[in-house]
């Protein structure tokens, strides 16, 4: 007889490991499968974790050689990479670690495994040694999230052509790397890279970097990474990249159908991700999928067989962390019959660069497409005062709001802590709040948080700063 449970979870990323943890704190008798030997998903094993270890990393390593301009002389300042790379791996480990143990806490049951359809009801499971397990479930969420792709033609061999899986453990800093793709990993891992002495080169498909974010803050943001010592080359299409004794040699044609070739050590290819569907065996029992290959859900997250879900990465939507977890409590919601949902518009993005870029609703360029009225306001962290004490004064906040009711639609920032600043427009646009709201709210000071305050009073054109 197999075992037998009200809710089985496939996967155990940010989506699947929070969906199974609400699961259980709703009564429901659940198991988690995941088969990379370790929880927490590409986010926590080779992603959202290690990368912002080695952008704090790197980033310290940048700014302790400066650090004689403001006063602070020290020694000779040395990279020391495999200990870097240690100090990386210790806080992944202590991360999934911590996801086991919050499973155990709430008497999730944790299969390692692969997981795949034996029926609608029935999953099998094959361990690291082919040992097979059967479990049986009333309910069954995927959440087997995404796998980098690469271009027609090209594998990874992640020592030279590399994913962001191999870009995070490289055991050497490269002379040059080529970049393929201006957007998140690229840009982060690319700032990575460079700052521990690497020539970066990134090449993009289109004229801007970081495609969807609103242009303003994307053209400010490409300056700034120019003045850090990247390397952009817009508008150029990758042909062929072959390896050879040295590296690799990445050919490329720009739009005005110039040849060009790159010679390199390291190729990050970072043009995108997609949803995982393998060995699911979902064809056996006809889970239908979309255009794109992901899973199809309706609102509450349930594919076209109404005992199966599906969350995070492997669905629609930005394919983003805290995404996938809001969807993995919904769904444990609404599979107990309550009414669990998520806003999708207010999902905020945060590239983890220096300075940090944070966006959350409306663009711009969006609200222009939908003929939506709009008052902007503007604030250069040039003009705040902890930002000046401190000497980190690059970027600034730039809130949308909407011109007759003033309702705020949108905020995008480029600047220091602009990851944590962005959550305060989160509330507020959560609230339904006009920019009036955020401006007559009490905001400490000097923090870098009067810059929103800043902006907000800038929508009906009263700074007092600027
Ligand atoms: P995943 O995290 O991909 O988890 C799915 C899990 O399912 C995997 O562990 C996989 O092994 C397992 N699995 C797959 N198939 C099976 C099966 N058949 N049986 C059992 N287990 C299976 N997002 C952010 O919000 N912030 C960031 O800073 C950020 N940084 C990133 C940096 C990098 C380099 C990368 C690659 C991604 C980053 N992301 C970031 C994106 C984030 O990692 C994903 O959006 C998130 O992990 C998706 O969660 P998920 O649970 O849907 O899928
Ligand atoms: P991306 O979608 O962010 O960027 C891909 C870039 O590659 C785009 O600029 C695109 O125009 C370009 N591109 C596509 N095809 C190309 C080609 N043939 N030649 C040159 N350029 C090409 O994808 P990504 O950087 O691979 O990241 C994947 C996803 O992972 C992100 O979309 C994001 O959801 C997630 N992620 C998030 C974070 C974060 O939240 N900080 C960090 C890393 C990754």
């Amino acid at each position: 007889m197999s075992e037998k449970f009200q809710a089985v979870v496939i996967g155990g990323g940010p989506g699947g490991y929070v969906c199974a943890i609400r699961l259980a704190q709703l009564g429901i008798k659940t198991a988690c499968i995941e088969s990379r030997g370790s929880l927490g998903g590409t986010c926590l094993n080779i992603g959202c974790i290690p990368s912002k270890s080695l952008l704090n990393l790197s980033e310290e390593f940048q700014k302790v050689k400066t650090l004689s301009n403001k006063g602070i002389d020290i020694g000779e300042v040395k990279l020391n990479l495999p200990k870097m790379m240690k100090s990386k791996d210790k806080a992944v480990t202590i991360l999934t670690k911590g996801v086991e143990f919050l499973l155990k806490k709430n008497k999730v049951t944790y299969f390692k495994g692969m997981g795949s359809f034996k029926s609608k009801n029935e999953v099998l499971i094959k361990d690291e040694n082919n040992k097979a397990t059967i479990i049986n479930a009333d309910k069954i969420v995927i959440a087997t999230g995404s796998v980098p792709v690469s271009l027609p033609g090209i594998n990874f061999d992640e020592k030279i052509i590399v994913s962001s899986t191999g870009a995070l453990k490289l055991e050497q800093v490269p002379k040059k790397m080529v970049v393929v793709g201006g957007g998140y990993i690229g840009l982060e891992m690319g700032s990575v890279w460079s700052r521990l002495g690497a020539e970066v080169h990134v090449v993009e498909f289109l004229d801007h970097i970081t495609p969807g974010m609103d242009k303003e803050i994307s053209t400010e943001f490409m300056k700034i990474l120019k003045k850090q010592g990247i390397h952009f080359h817009m508008q150029h299409k990758v042909e062929t990249i072959k390896k050879n004794n040295s590296g690799a040699v990445v050919s490329t044609k720009d739009k005005d159908g110039i040849n060009k070739d790159f010679e390199c050590d390291i190729v990050l290819i970072s043009v995108g991700r997609k949803a995982n569907t393998n060995g699911l065996n979902l064809e056996k029992i006809g889970v239908e999928l979309d255009k794109k290959n992901r899973i199809k859900t309706k609102k509450n997250f349930q594919t076209n067989l109404n005992n199966i879900y599906a969350i995070g990465d492997v669905i629609e939507g930005p394919m983003l962390a805290h995404k996938a977890e809001d969807e993995g409590i919904a769904v444990a919601e609404n599979i107990v019959g309550q009414s669990g949902h998520v806003n999708y518009d207010t999902i905020p993005g945060v590239i983890y660069t220096t300075p940090e870029v944070a966006s959350i609703g409306q663009t711009e360029e969006q609200l222009k497409e939908k003929n939506i009225k709009y008052k902007i306001g503007k604030f250069s962290f040039m003009a705040n005062s902890r930002a000046k004490a401190i000497d980190d004064t690059e970027g600034f906040v730039k809130i949308l709001a909407d011109e007759k009711s003033d309702k705020v639609l949108g905020a995008h920032l480029i600047g220091a802590h602009a990851g944590e600043l962005i959550a305060e427009i989160g509330i507020a646009m959560e609230f339904g709040a006009s920019s009036e709201d955020i401006a007559r709210t009490c905001h400490a000071h000097p923090t870098f948080s009067e810059a929103v305050k800043e902006a907000a009073l800038s929508v009906d054109k009263r700074a007092i700063h600027s």
